[in-house]
């Protein structure tokens, strides 16, 4: 039995693995702001398995994330007990097991690529459109990992010289300043779940074909899977899109471009292909 961990901004998901390996229904926690982090985590995991020994534990991080070590570092939108937190020495040797991690974006890859709209595709890359954008490449079912990691919310699309707007990073016109839910309430003034102009969400879509666009001149994917809460509205702008990506792409094949399939417990599907076997 393996234990999963989804470490979000609000809530916290953990479950273990039952039948046939996978993930069963995770417990879902509001992320604490005070207390030891650790402990809440481990807490919950004693929760869900019952008594019954862990194999592995395999662990989904937000934000900037220390791979060699585990350690968390600086994550958005999480308390200051959070930084630092040392995913082996708090979880690994309480439950004396293997700890493995990946951040969301990553996770979220992983588990579109194997198990949800990317399976049976060599290269995958996975998009996740909500507050901000985030990516993960997946090729033969392995991580494409480099030096740090993808920043493909902020390839920049709209340079500053021809008045882009300002992105958080302090760079100009980069895609999640452009379509993320937090660039749709700064732009358009509404939330995204209350955005119900159709101009506005074809340039949405088109912002997006272009991140499709850029993804395939440089990876040349099979297919680009898009998740996130900004793609609960994906008919509103799936069309768009689309077209941007057919008007574009001149040299190469078009990939297949898929809404994502899994649940809320992506993350901890993704986290589990990390455990080695699995
Ligand atoms: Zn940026």
């Amino acid at each position: 039995m393996n234990g999963l961990v989804d470490i979000g901004g609000t809530k916290c998901l953990v479950s273990v693995t039952g039948d046939g390996g996978l993930p069963g229904p995770p417990l879902v926690r509001p992320t604490p702001t005070s207390g030891d982090p650790g402990d809440f985590l481990a807490r919950m995991l004693d929760e869900v398995r019952d008594g019954a020994q862990l194999a592995a534990v395999a662990v989904s991080t937000p934000g900037p994330f220390d791979r060699g070590r585990r350690r968390l570092l600086n994550p958005p939108g999480l308390s200051k007990a959070w930084h630092g937190l040392d995913l082996p020495a708090t979880l690994g040797e309480r439950f004396g097991c293997p700890v493995f991690a990946e951040n969301d974006a990553n996770c979220a890859a992983l588990a579109e690529a194997r198990f949800g709209a990317g399976r049976g595709f060599r290269t995958v890359v996975y998009y996740t459109v909500s507050t901000g954008i985030g990516a993960g490449v997946v090729r033969d079912g392995n991580l494409v990992i480099a030096r740090h990691d993808t920043e493909a919310g902020h390839q920049v699309l709209w340079p500053a010289h021809l008045g882009g707007p300002s992105c958080h990073c302090g760079g100009h016109g980069c895609l999640e300043a452009l379509a993320s839910g937090n660039a749709i309430r700064r732009r358009f003034g509404k939330p995204a779940e209350e955005l119900d102009d159709p101009s506005a969400w074809a340039e949405v879509g088109r912002w997006l074909g272009l991140a499709v666009v850029n993804t395939v001149a440089l990876l040349d994917c099979d297919v680009v899977v898009f998740g996130g809460g900004v793609i609960n509205a994906w008919e509103r702008f799936d069309q768009e899109l689309r077209r941007t990506v057919r008007e574009s792409l001149f040299l190469q094949p078009l990939p297949e471009i898929r809404e994502a399939e899994l649940g809320v417990d992506r993350n901890a599907w993704g986290a589990l292909t990390l455990v080695p076997g699995v």
